[in-house]
């Protein structure tokens, strides 16, 4: 278990510099749905191997956060609010802005709660918020919108990460009553909220195309379908308290109602849920981002070397003054690309740009807070080093930054790049 932060240290000055409050003042849509996740996410700080004091961290500051954001919640509701008997709405891609606001606080206090809030609402609800019919936002979407039932979503295969349109799993559908059934065999790697989500999106081959191509389609895959198992859970480099995960499909069978969309329209349908989910990586990378100069800034200010503050040298303070514009440039572009999602237009380059960006930036930005903070960043007494470890899978899950500089250039210049 990692330690907690000192609280008093005269070697750590930080230590008494209070944490900042979340949510400053944003609220630029007016209309932040903070959706009360805690009810369905507080089995993960249960079952996940994150650590007491990032628990704490969480509750605390998810506390202050749909305290002071909503600005309705009365003390006597509040212990309802935190122990998430609420079912409140979130934000499954109807408000894109606010979502990506809530994914980035998020972010900004526990990296891994982020991911797990990204990849439920833009890759669980997504496909089903926008390929679903009534019927089955009904039954599926609803659930999963009011934090009932986490969802996940399986795209990436072991031969198909950047290449997707590589599906090895397949769906052969069988005749019978109200429409057949699909059968389903295959595996997805790396998937994001693996053996906690009630309600998957898998992506399959069902056929090839006139040119050869596999033609894929969407499923809807309930966590008890028969065949279906979630196999080995990735030890990774951070987001500890996310699962990550193989999901495996040995026959599994579901009803022909459980098509997503039209037959072979799978691969269309993830583009864009990709593009959405760009929007939220791009978030969570900006609230890293924030978390890294959120540190650094009072440390900077008050460790002390040579007699006076380390952030009066010009070597310190240069690496917080590129920090703070560089997540302020992030935030601009992930803000906008959700605005343009916000108001139905094109958002595909925005998001592919937000992304690309946002999560370099936030490389950078928990890198240099880790140099800030000079040996002290370098050991877990200080919360840096997960921001830095956190940080870098914003720049490989929902396509790699080399695969958005190709979805960009393609965009831009019209020719086919490789
Ligand atoms: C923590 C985590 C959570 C994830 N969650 C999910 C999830 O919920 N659902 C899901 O479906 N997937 C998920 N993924 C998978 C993720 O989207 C893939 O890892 C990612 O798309 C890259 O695929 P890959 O790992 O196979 O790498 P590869 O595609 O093998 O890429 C390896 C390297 O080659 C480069 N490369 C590949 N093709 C090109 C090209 N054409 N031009 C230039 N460079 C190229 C890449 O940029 C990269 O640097 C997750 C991954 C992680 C690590």
């Amino acid at each position: 278990m990692k330690k907690k932060p000192p609280t008093s240290n005269p070697q750590h000055p930080t230590s008494n510099v209070s944490r900042p409050t979340l949510v400053s003042g944003i609220q630029p849509s007016g209309r932040l749905h903070l959706g009360n996740y805690l009810g369905a996410l507080k089995n993960f700080v249960d079952l996940q191997n994150s650590d007491k004091y990032d628990c704490y961290f969480f509750i605390a500051d998810l506390h202050s956060l749909t305290e002071s954001a909503s600005g309705r919640i009365n003390p006597k509701e509040k212990s309802k609010q935190i122990l998430g008997l609420t079912a409140d709405f979130i934000a499954a891609g109807l408000d894109p802005l606010a979502s990506a606001l809530a994914i980035a606080e998020r972010g900004r206090v526990w990296g891994s709660l982020g991911l797990i809030v990204a990849a439920h609402t833009s890759l669980g609800c997504g496909p089903l918020h926008l390929a679903g019919t009534p019927e089955q936002q009904q039954r599926y979407l609803v659930p999963m919108a009011s934090g009932r039932v986490i969802g996940g979503y399986g795209l990436t295969e072991s031969g198909a990460g950047s290449d997707a349109g590589g599906t090895r799993t397949t769906a052969r559908h069988e005749d019978g009553p109200d429409g057949g059934t699909w059968v389903i065999d295959g595996s997805k790697r790396f998937i994001t909220n693996a053996g906690q989500a009630g309600t998957y999106i898998v992506t399959a081959r069902t056929g090839d195309k006139d040119d050869g191509s596999a033609e894929i389609s969407a499923f809807i895959l309930p966590a008890d379908t028969p065949g279906f198992s979630v196999g080995r859970l990735e030890d990774k480099l951070g987001l500890h308290a996310s699962a990550t995960g193989e999901l495996l499909l040995d026959g599994c069978r579901v009803p022909a109602a459980n098509l997503l969309g039209a037959k072979g329209e799978g691969f269309r349908t993830f583009l864009k849920v990709l593009d959405g989910g760009r929007i939220s990586i791009g978030a969570l990378a900006v609230g890293l981002a924030q978390a890294a100069l959120d540190a650094a800034v009072p440390y900077a200010q008050t460790r002390e070397q040579f007699g006076r503050p380390i952030g009066s040298f010009q070597g310190v303070a240069f690496m917080i003054a590129d920090m703070a514009t560089e997540i302020e440039a992030a935030r601009s572009l992930v803000w906008k690309a959700a605005w343009l999602k916000d108001k139905g237009r094109d958002f595909g380059l925005a998001a592919a740009e937000a992304k690309l960006f946002a999560s370099e930036v936030s490389s950078r930005a928990t890198n240099a807070a880790i140099q800030v903070h000079g040996g002290y960043g370098y050991v877990t007494d200080y919360p840096v080093e997960r921001y830095f470890r956190d940080a870098k899978l914003t720049e490989i899950g929902e396509g790699t930054s080399q695969i958005q500089r190709l979805v960009i250039a393609r965009r831009i210049l019209g020719l086919r790049i490789v």
